[in-house]
């Protein structure tokens, strides 16, 4: 065979929501990118369907917040939760307010936690919406393709398709799923609890309920009658849906058993497939093996009621990529930092999405220990750098900017908010003067905001985490000189 040869900064293997946001965020930092995906077009599921405000933070770092929100403007305005005996009987709960541990609403939080709000759009929705951009901007992306051999070396790893190309790169992301080809191949056990409740089943399927849910903009809706338990996932709001029923029996009558969850005939009802599922939670020890990555659910599976597997998965991806960029313009790159801080960050984030079941009725997700939803939703999660004197708590959302977290939003002229400051550079964010600052090598930006005294700076990664915090130029010249303890890879 006439084996084709090709070289790249960076192979990403898979191409679901993390693989794709990898290309995008990989080519944001300049990286020549080639994507292989073993399918050739979107998920056949819905599955995933709520973007949280980190990932729209993300998306508008890449330009692309308004593309997806336009995408996603069928299930704009469905943010309410349902429930009722059948669909026709339904009735829209009130409001949805986040609770502490005893269930006790918390009061709203005044501040504006993100320049984002989140989103509703399904994942066969979205994966188009990423793959035609990361083309446009230039990653080449193969679908129908699939990596059969990874092998590296002290320099590359190439990768063998089964059209048997050949793709040598300088580093792999292997957002290959939750089975992960590449993780088994390299031995990278998983820990975590396991398997968790009951096998359930995903049913896909069209039916036009457009008359039945004119006054009902549901998300989810509940349904409780007794031969047809389940959930009721709005996917366009008109045509598109799904209903989640526990049990693993796939091979149910759905015919009959949608027909008595909606409560009413469907004509044209369609099931186009029925998929099995089982919570679980489990992270990879490992998130690197020499010049191979693991990131979202190749690295971390976790049970869907609090809407982050994807979320999570394109938060490392974000992570990594600043990483990786560095490390190939010849930094001495933290891509350890890579393990320690996304697996912290995917340990914490499956076991809250473990501790979270709902009974949409009760309004409140139910557990010991739950973290404030806005620390998942809005990447409230510390990491666990150098230099961290104060710890960020997880049962409130109070971002005050300390070290190893995200800075806090707040908007700044022109409609700019603090997050806009980084990414794909570093930046310095500083309250009064910027003239002190200005020798210290990085891009320097007034921003009078309320967590910062007037004289102190906030140093950012590209990823908008807090690397450093303090009052004196020099320290942090003399920091960033030294390639410091904070960033070992700052500009
Ligand atoms: C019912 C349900 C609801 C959910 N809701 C949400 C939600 O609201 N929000 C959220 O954030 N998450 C949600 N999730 C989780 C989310 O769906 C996953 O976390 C996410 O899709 C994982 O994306 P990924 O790109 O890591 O993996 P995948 O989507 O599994 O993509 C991996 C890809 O790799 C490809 N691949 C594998 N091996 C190879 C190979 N050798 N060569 C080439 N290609 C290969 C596969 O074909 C696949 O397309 C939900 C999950 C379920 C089951």
């Amino acid at each position: 065979m006439n084996v084709q040869r090709t070289q790249t900064d960076v192979l990403v293997v898979g191409g679901g929501l993390v693989g794709l946001t990898a290309a995008l965020v990989l080519r944001h930092h300049g990286l020549a990118v080639t994507l292989f995906e073993r399918r050739t077009g979107a998920s056949s599921q819905p599955k995933a369907r709520r973007v949280n405000m980190r990932t729209m933070e993300i998306f508008r770092e890449l330009g692309r917040a308004e593309l997806i929100r336009e995408a996603a403007r069928d299930l704009a305005g469905h943010d309410r939760m349902a429930a009722g005996r059948t669909l026709a009987e339904a009735e829209l709960l009130p409001l949805w307010r986040p609770a502490d541990d005893s269930g006790t609403a918390i009061e709203p939080i005044l501040v504006e936690p993100s320049p984002e709000l989140p989103c509703l759009i399904a994942q066969d929705l979205l994966e188009p919406v990423l793959r035609e951009a990361a083309v446009r901007d230039g990653a080449r992306v193969r679908f129908g393709t699939e990596v059969a051999g990874v092998v590296q070396d002290a320099e590359s790893v190439t990768a063998t398709t089964d059209t048997g190309e050949q793709v040598r790169a300088r580093y792999l992301i292997a957002a290959d799923g939750a089975r992960s080809p590449i993780r088994e191949a390299l031995g990278i056990t998983r820990s975590g609890q396991g398997v968790l409740g009951e096998p359930n089943v995903n049913v896909y399927f069209t039916a036009d309920l457009r008359e039945l849910v004119r006054d009902k903009p549901f998300n989810l809706c509940q349904i409780e009658h007794p031969q047809a338990r389940g959930g009721l996932c709005s996917v366009d709001g008109r045509y598109r849906w799904v209903f989640m029923a526990a049990g693993g029996d796939t091979g149910r009558e759905w015919q009959r058993v949608l027909e008595t969850a909606i409560g009413a005939p469907l004509p044209g009802l369609e099931v186009h497939n029925v998929l099995a599922w089982q919570a679980e939670m489990r992270v990879a020890d490992r998130y690197r093996a020499g010049r191979v990555f693991l990131a979202g659910d190749a690295a971390h599976v976790m049970p869907p009621f609090a809407a982050s597997g994807a979320n999570t998965g394109i938060a490392d991806v974000h992570d990594l990529g600043w990483q990786l960029a560095a490390a190939l313009r010849g930094r001495t790159g933290p891509l350890d930092g890579y393990h320690a801080e996304r697996h912290a960050a995917g340990w914490f984030t499956a076991e809250q999405s473990s501790i979270r079941t709902v009974n949409l009725r009760d309004g409140v997700p139910s557990g010991e220990g739950l973290a404030h939803p806005y620390v998942l939703a809005c990447g409230g999660f510390q990491y666990p750098l150098p230099g961290i004197t104060e710890t960020e708590p997880i049962t409130e959302f109070a971002p005050t900017g300390r070290i190893g977290t995200r800075i806090p939003h707040r908007w700044l002229a022109e409609g700019r908010s603090t997050l806009d400051l980084a990414g794909p550079d570093w930046a310095l964010a500083v309250a009064g003067s910027p003239i002190p600052w200005q020798d210290c090598g990085f891009p320097v930006h007034q921003a009078d905001v309320d967590f910062l005294e007037p004289g102190e700076a906030v140093l950012l990664r590209p990823d908008q985490v807090i690397a450093w915090r303090g009052t004196d130029p020099r320290r942090l010249t003399e920091l960033a000189v030294a390639d410091g303890v904070c960033f070992t890879t700052a500009q």
